[in-house]
């Protein structure tokens, strides 16, 4: 199989030929049609996240050790299956959930992979990733049926949309006047502004410091938009409801912590890095709350294919580029020149 790998952190990815896996027991082979080009590949590529104050976090320490192969975002063919294997056939398409855990702790066995207390086996970030022609599954029930969504599509649900899906979830209830805020208009927010559509938020403000996102997350039903370098942002935003923080920079959470109304809820999910500083009283006495969110389970993949297939979801604007142009393809995410989600095609790789 041939794989675009990270031989040394920031550098540029290598093809290399390997030698295909045999899937075993419950395990599936998946032959990689598409696979997406997420921004949190960023950090990976680089070898770690930014912990403010000059502290990092480094992927090796979650067991990300080169040679490895990038990429969380999985679709493809079932092209073997493991003796033990039920429920899937060889010659279908599928989806694959990325976000594996361990199988045999408690919170694996309620379904929360994502969440996985003893050993995750998350694709792409510390197992073998969707950069390649092929991808070990090591059970079936990771496998999504997305009939009917485009190939492309259907790959950034893996992790774009069920992340911002997640992250939705956990907002408190909105009334359909009461204002959402989505702090960043990459590939993620315009999916954001799609799923709080789907669920009949209306009041979505869309932040960004670029305009060409900003149009592009007007173009694709928010309501307003708030170029977050105009001198009055902040008070823009004030009173929001939630805010769905899809950068997580220090600029970032600190305007949308500032803008909440009392009861209101800030989520991170973006990685960008830094540290917060925000004074506590009122955190208390305007009972806001800070809640982190990291991909989904298996379930909201599920619930967001779902989404997808009734057409609920406006997919962003999606680029596909073949799998030879993946280290240009990080250089443009890099530079911020990506409008929406690059998507690799693997079906040509040689
Ligand atoms: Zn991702
Ligand atoms: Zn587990």
């Amino acid at each position: 199989m041939i794989s675009y790998q990270i031989i040394e952190h920031g550098q540029p990815l290598q093809k290399k030929l390997t030698e295909t896996p045999k899937p075993q027991g419950t395990e599936v082979l998946v032959r990689i049609t598409r696979s997406g080009v997420c921004h949190s590949d960023l950090h990976i590529w680089d070898g770690y996240f930014d912990w403010g104050g000059g502290k990092r976090f480094y992927v090796k320490e979650r067991g990300c050790i080169p040679p490895f192969t990038l990429g969380h975002e999985p679709f493809g063919i079932v092209e073997a299956v493991g003796k033990k294997v039920k429920g899937v056939k060889v010659g279908q398409k599928r989806l694959v959930y990325p976000w594996i855990g361990c199988g045999k702790c408690a919170v694996c066995k309620a379904g929360d992979d994502n969440l996985c207390v003893s050993g995750s086996r998350f694709l792409g970030v510390n197992r073998p990733g969707a950069y390649s022609t092929h991808v070990l599954v090591p059970d079936p029930k990771y496998l999504v049926d997305t009939t009917g969504i485009d190939d492309a599509f259907a790959s950034t649900l893996a992790c774009s949309a069920i992340t911002v899906y997640s992250a939705i979830n956990k907002l408190p209830k909105v009334a359909p006047k009461d204002a959402v805020a989505v702090l960043g208009c990459g590939g993620l927010g315009l999916i954001a502004i799609s799923v709080l559509r789907a669920k009949g938020v209306k009041n979505i403000i869309a932040c960004d410091i670029d305009d060409a996102k900003l149009a592009a997350a007007a173009k694709q039903g928010a309501k307003s938009t708030v170029n977050t370098r105009a001198p009055d942002a902040a008070q823009k935003l004030q009173g929001i409801a939630g805010a769905v923080d899809l950068v997580g920079a220090p600029a970032t959470a600190a305007l949308g912590l500032g803008a909440l109304r009392k009861g209101g809820r800030y989520v991170i999910v973006g990685l960008f890095g830094g540290e917060l500083t925000h004074p506590l009283p009122p955190i208390a006495q305007r009972a806001i709350s800070i809640q982190g969110s990291y991909v989904g389970n298996v379930q909201e993949l599920k619930e967001v294919v779902a989404l997808a297939k009734k057409k609920k979801l406006k997919p962003s604007p999606i680029e596909t580029r073949p799998a030879d142009q993946a280290n240009a393809a990080l250089e443009d995410l890099k530079n911020g020149k990506v409008l929406g989600r690059i998507v690799l095609n693997f079906e040509t790789a040689q």
